[in-house]
């Protein structure tokens, strides 16, 4: 593990950063790149610094990325966001600059890079960026670093409402507040959807099978999403619609590929997921993971074992 100042220092050493965050991006993950770019660039004009990966059509509004070549890496700082293995890394050229950082808020399953920076009690990628700026006499918090970071806290914290939200947090937040950030347009734009993935979330609780344990599977293969007119973006964007139910304790929704896999995300309120995740060529947080099922079978198999999970937790009476 790095300190900041050593992050920093190092930060001041290239003239060319290259910033890259995970696959499928979520706000976190676009926040807090964009954020740590937005500082570096304002604070050091001199310095060229990319975005990279790929644009994700549902969340263009916060951030787009830029062309990054292959001669861009050379003698190229590499910093990933939100990252927590190298396999999820947008942009498989990461370890092609001078130089890799990795700045996360995951379990350090993977530590890879030539430093990191690893707080797993933070919310977010996006709040260990705002606490890196806070400890540097010259990076900026500006309005525009600000507006990236808390929608990325907005997006890993599901606007304040997870257990991973702390007073830290909250003072955080209230720093972008105070600098003038219209978080009321941040709100709205994250609580968005159309009315195709509105339907969706109704529709989900009629195909959600609920377990007495408490878990809970709902399967959304590609003839669903074909009858209901949605792109898998939109099916993975109502991940967080069950966990509203007094029946559901842990859940996990799989949302099939063009492959035939199925992407599989798994979210709990208690018991802890990350290790079968992990089992199923995924991993994440402990009550927020993403995996992948080969087939139907496997989703079954993952629902059986997640059934095992909260059972267990049920029994510990916790
Ligand atoms: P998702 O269900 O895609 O929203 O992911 C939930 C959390 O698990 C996020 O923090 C992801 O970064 C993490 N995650 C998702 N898929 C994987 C994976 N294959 N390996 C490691 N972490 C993952």
């Amino acid at each position: 593990m790095n300190s900041f100042a050593e992050i920093i220092a190092t930060i001041k050493k290239y003239d060319k950063i290259i910033i890259l965050r995970h696959q499928n991006p979520d706000p976190d993950a676009l926040g807090s790149q964009a954020g740590l770019a937005t500082t570096i660039r304002q604070t050091f004009p001199n310095k060229k610094v990319l975005i990279g990966g790929n644009n994700t059509e549902g969340l263009k509004w916060l951030s787009t990325v830029q062309e990054v070549t292959d001669e861009d890496y050379k003698d190229a700082l590499v910093i990933v966001t939100d990252t927590a293995n190298q396999p999820r890394i947008d942009d498989q050229r990461f370890d092609d600059g001078a130089f890799l950082i990795k700045i996360d808020h995951h379990p350090n399953d993977d530590a890879y890079g030539d430093q990191l920076f690893v707080n797993i009690d933070a919310s977010s990628c996006s709040e260990i960026i705002a606490d890196l700026i806070d400890s540097s006499d010259e990076l900026q918090l500006t309005k525009e670093v600000a507006y990236y970071l808390y929608a990325g806290i907005v997006g890993d914290t599901g606007r304040f409402l997870y257990p991973a939200t702390t007073e830290h947090t909250m003072c955080v937040a209230g720093k972008f507040i105070a600098l003038g950030v219209d978080t009321a347009a941040i709100n709205n734009k994250m609580n968005e959807v159309t009315l195709k993935q509105a339907k969706l979330q109704g529709f989900i609780y009629d195909i959600l099978q609920i377990d007495e344990s408490g878990a809970a599977l709902a399967v959304i293969d590609l003839d669903l999403m074909k009858k209901l007119g949605l792109t898998q973006e939109q099916a993975n964007s109502v991940v967080s619609t069950p966990g509203r139910l007094m029946e559901v304790r842990s859940w996990m929704e799989a949302v099939q590929k063009d492959d035939g896999t199925f992407r599989m995300h798994i979210r709990s309120q208690g018991p802890v997921i990350n290790e079968m995740a992990k089992e199923h060529d995924g991993g994440g947080h402990p009550l927020a993971s993403g995996a992948t099922a080969k087939d139907l079978d496997e989703v079954k198999q993952m629902f059986e074992e997640l059934k095992d999970i909260v059972n267990q937790y049920n029994q510990k009476g916790e």
